[in-house]
């Protein structure tokens, strides 16, 4: 399985000088393909890398400086952001603007040479350091306590945030071998815009008062940065500004969160979810556009983490499908009424059995049920 550990780097003034080089350098062969898609036709990764190192490589020595990987799966993306608008899970390609975040990917390379392994990527947690190719090692921090990481390096991803902070993400394929818990407790999760999560078992989780406390300061330095005069030195710097609170925001929420799946997976064996419907969420919630935006992101961030922690530890997590309609029935004598598809109100009354009840946590019930059943067929299946 895999795992990503991601570092704040410190690289010296040539490192840096390198990987803004790097980052140009992948954004251009990213938006010079993509405007020869647009204007020649769609042409896959190979093509355009055949195209890449027999003509453009030549054309513009400037690219021949850099690590040839990066390149390579630079041209990856550009595929993959076109199987997704085939798909129809994304909108048309957009060129990358060097005014939004930066970064570039790597994969690692293994030689072995008189018997000896060696690779292009290497971590030293003892020294606090990670060799990256081009750059030789780098200085990093974070993982204080972690001391080895038993497993192989499949690739990394260095990135500059608007803050000008840079980290590295380090993908793992750890050697650990699972074993699958015999499931001895179930919980159902209910995603809400009112309360993030209601689990079936009555705990709630709503935002943490760093997060209202970020989002506050972050509303006010809007309005702050609307008043200035665009391009205007006191411009830049109160966007720098408003960039270092997004930052520590969405910092804060990801601590959050991570501390919020760790409970969950930690205490039940059998966790189940909802798939996310995006578009009801947004005509429903009653925030903007933006909020709702960063509702989803955290929602899927919190579905990301919940499945790889249950993978790691042995457990199960189901998903079930979007349109099972877990608002409208009730938990304890199964009657739908499907009023509760348009009704906003807090509390779910069964017109049947009489039954009052949250309905988030009505809903949470509904799928731990749900999860149940899931986990009984996979069972059958095996
Ligand atoms: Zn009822």
């Amino acid at each position: 399985m895999y795992k990503a550990y991601k570092f704040r780097i410190y690289p010296n003034d040539e490192q840096k000088i390198f990987i803004n080089k790097t980052f140009g350098c992948s954004r251009y062969v990213y938006n010079y393909y993509l405007n020869k898609i647009k204007t020649e036709g769609y042409k896959n990764s190979y093509n355009n890398i055949k195209d890449y190192t027999s003509t453009l490589k030549y054309n513009s020595p400037f690219l021949q400086e850099i690590d040839s990987i990066v390149i390579r799966k630079s041209l990856f993306n550009l595929e993959a952001a076109f199987k997704k608008l085939f798909n129809k899970t994304g909108g048309y390609p957009k060129f990358k603007s060097k005014y939004n975040r930066n970064s570039y990917n790597t994969a690692a390379v293994n030689r072995i040479y008189k018997n000896k392994k060696y690779c292009n990527i290497e971590l030293d947690l003892e020294n606090k350091r990670v060799k990256l190719p081009k750059l030789k090692w780098v200085k990093i921090k974070g993982y204080r306590n972690l001391k080895k990481i038993n497993g192989e390096i499949k690739n990394a991803t260095i990135s500059k945030e608007a803050t000008g902070k840079y980290y590295v993400s380090l993908l793992f394929e750890i050697d650990k071998k699972i074993e699958k818990v015999d499931p001895q407790s179930i919980v159902g999760i209910d995603l809400g815009v009112k309360k993030i999560l209601t689990l079936s078992d009555g705990t709630t989780y709503d935002n943490n008062k760093y997060i209202l406390k970020y989002e506050k300061r972050i509303k006010r330095k809007q309005r702050e940065l609307a008043r200035k005069v665009k391009g205007s030195k006191n411009y830049y710097k109160c966007k720098k500004e408003l960039a270092v609170l997004y930052n520590k925001l969405a910092n804060s929420r990801k601590y959050y969160i991570h501390k919020i799946t760790k409970d969950i997976t930690c205490e039940y064996d059998i966790i189940t979810c909802e798939k996310l419907k995006t578009n009801e969420m947004i005509i429903n919630g009653k925030e903007n556009k933006l909020s709702s935006k960063i509702q989803d992101a955290t929602f899927s961030e919190i579905l990301r983490q919940l499945s790889y922690k249950s993978k790691y530890k042995g457990k199960e997590f189901f998903q079930i499908d979007t349109y099972y309609p877990s608002s409208q029935i009730c938990c304890r004598c199964n009657n739908q009424n499907k009023e509760y598809k348009v009704l906003t109100k807090r509390e779910y009354q069964c017109i049947k059995c009489g039954q009052e009840i949250d309905r988030d946590l009505n809903a949470s019930i509904n799928i731990m049920f749900e999860g149940l059943k899931l986990y009984m067929e996979s069972l059958i299946r095996c």
